[in-house]
């Protein structure tokens, strides 16, 4: 094995390959001008969570960007389960693509290009390892203005990540685990990959607009009111984010993940929030139901 690769699988060109076979041509505009659009779902012991949600915001995104998903839903999710099961994952991270593909002799008229969608599965991604969960994340509160809404849509999961990066690099080269972005008016959006909440005495709050609209984020929604737990979207202050008694993150990547710093000073007493705790035990108890998780054998057996 090469030491670039994780275990995986890919599904490209209506074919499954390793990881290291998975290749794009270099005229791809997804490549080109990340005019592309994906989604990640994840795998926990052997079920897909939440996998219609992913699927359907996928769906819309790929309408959004006017190239409609090239394959159908059943399809879909025939292609994600056999890249987890032939990348033989318990625990994944599965992602689905579709790019702008190719125009016939590079013409720039993105109506002429033929989409392509691809797959991938490797093993399941922490932006907060389980085992620091105790210890939480120390994020970096940047002053990186995260791309506006009218200049990209950010309800569609995009690769437009320049800002986020350019977040990490920053919080990495100063010792902190990850950042958070603020939009234009200098209120909080979200970092590379979560969604952001932050809890006081009155209730649960998250931006109410400039993200992505995480599947995590609505989880947390439907957990807080399975627990009575007032929730809303609304404008959030760095003053808020800063004198909040909880804060956390929410990502397909890791799931719900407690922030106990914000640019090296502590949030709350600094130690994970019960309101934190009670969502993060509920999330994980989903992963078995049901209505919120679906078998991978179930769905290869079911077409
Ligand atoms: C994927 C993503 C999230 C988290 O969404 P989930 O569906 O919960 O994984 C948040 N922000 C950005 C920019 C993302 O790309």
């Amino acid at each position: 094995m090469n030491e670039i690769f994780p275990q995986g699988c890919a599904w490209i060109d209506n074919e499954y390959v390793e990881l290291a076979e998975a290749k794009i041509p270099i005229l791809d505009w997804g490549f080109l001008r990340s005019d592309a659009t994906y989604d990640v779902v994840h795998v926990w012991q052997g079920r897909f969570f939440r996998l219609d949600k992913h699927i359907d915001r996928f769906f819309e995104s790929t309408k959004k960007l006017r190239m409609p998903c090239q394959v159908s839903r059943d399809e879909l999710k025939k292609i994600l389960a056999n890249c987890v099961v032939k990348g033989k994952l318990e625990n994944a991270y599965v992602e689905m693509i579709q790019t702008r593909g190719m125009s016939p002799k590079f013409v720039r008229d993105p109506r002429l290009a033929t989409p392509r969608v691809m797959a991938f599965a490797v093993p399941f991604g922490w932006i907060l390892k389980q085992e620091d969960f105790e210890k939480g994340l120390d994020v970096l509160l940047t002053d990186i203005k995260r791309i506006p809404p009218s200049s990209v849509d950010p309800t569609i999961k995009n690769y437009h990540w320049m800002d986020l990066v350019t977040g990490m690099l920053d919080a990495y080269e100063n010792g902190n685990d990850t950042a958070i972005l603020v939009d234009e008016n200098n209120n909080i959006t979200e970092g590379p990959g979560f969604n952001l909440f932050c809890v006081n005495d009155t209730g649960i709050f998250t931006p109410d607009h400039g993200v992505l609209e995480g599947i995590t984020r609505q989880s947390v929604f439907d957990l807080a009111k399975e627990l009575n737990l007032p929730i809303v979207k609304k404008v959030i202050t760095v003053e808020e984010l800063q004198t909040a008694n909880e804060l956390f993150a929410s990502s397909t990547a890791g799931g719900i993940m407690p922030i106990t710093k914000v640019s090296g000073i502590q949030i709350g007493n600094g130690r994970v929030g019960d309101i934190t705790r009670q969502l993060h035990k509920l999330y994980w108890k989903k992963h078995t139901d049901d209505k919120w998780s679906t078998s991978i054998t179930d769905i290869l057996s079911s077409y």
